[in-house]
């Protein structure tokens, strides 16, 4: 592929990508992805089903849709082969949990994202949109039907990924990141913003909050989060205790202050 005619090669993006591309061009068994020939900004991917998961043995293909602003802004995933986790030919965004959803890092890349990918296929879908709780037998059942699918444009997935290249190992930063990643689905033709009720460690409130802050555009939008990372329960009830404290301590100073006064004059 050469895209050196075709594009800016100073443009940040394209200089980031063209290095990704170089970076992940050899399959490994666990993931392989490569731009499409004629547009550096729309790649397609594979990823093996996770062991000792309902997707294990399976294979799955899929778009990422790297926006002009990348890597300021985080891609989108868009899974086609069905797979009983994710509702295909939909958008599946990455982002960060905790007080900033919106957080995207600059150095996370198109291996992050399938990582994450990855580390998510087994969580429960808890009725978010863009999720799918297919039962355990209905997924495996997927996962063996996928192996026969293909895609337009690259054939055979099965055929996509490595038996012979292990997989790179997932260092320490990327793992901290896989604890903090939250997988969003979004679904651009509803005009309803929902609420899920159905959403861990995060109260109601809390996310009503959290979307008010971080997206004033959801009327065009329909989202849910799924949140991996409790922590933002925690952090808040410490918050609240180093606020009840400090209080505290002015209060009682102004009282010393109000006594002085009186006893000493
Ligand atoms: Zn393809």
């Amino acid at each position: 592929m050469s895209f050196e005619g075709k594009y800016n090669v100073k443009s940040p993006a394209v200089k980031r990508l063209m290095r990704e591309a170089q970076e992940l061009h050899e399959a490994t068994e666990e993931y392989c992805a490569h731009p499409l020939d004629d547009n550096l900004f729309e790649w397609h991917f594979t990823v093996h089903g996770p062991p000792s998961t309902d997707f294990e043995g399976g294979v799955y293909h899929g778009r990422i849709l790297l926006p002009p602003e990348y890597p300021m802004k985080p891609p989108n995933i868009i899974l086609l082969t069905p797979n009983g986790r994710f509702e295909v030919n939909k958008k599946i965004c990455l982002s960060i949990s905790g007080h900033h959803p919106e957080t995207w890092q600059p150095s996370w890349s198109i291996r992050t994202a399938l990582l994450a990918l990855i580390a998510f296929m087994p969580t429960p879908g808890n009725g978010t949109i863009g999720s799918l709780d297919y039962s355990t037998e209905e997924r495996q059942k997927l996962a063996k039907k996928s192996l026969s699918w293909q895609c337009d444009s690259c054939g055979k997935i099965a055929d996509l990924l490595s038996k012979d290249t292990a997989k790179t190992p997932i260092t320490e930063e990327e793992q901290h990141m896989l604890d903090t990643i939250a997988l969003k689905a979004e679904e651009a033709s509803t005009n309803e913003p929902s609420f899920s009720s159905s959403i861990e460690n995060v109260s109601e409130s809390e996310l009503r909050q959290r979307r008010m802050d971080t997206q004033p555009e959801t009327h065009e939008q329909q989202e849910a989060e799924i949140i991996v990372n409790p922590q933002v329960e925690t952090m808040s009830s410490s918050n609240d205790l180093f606020w009840s404290i400090l209080i505290a301590t002015l209060l009682f100073a102004i009282i010393l202050l109000v006594l002085r006064r009186l006893f000493l004059v």
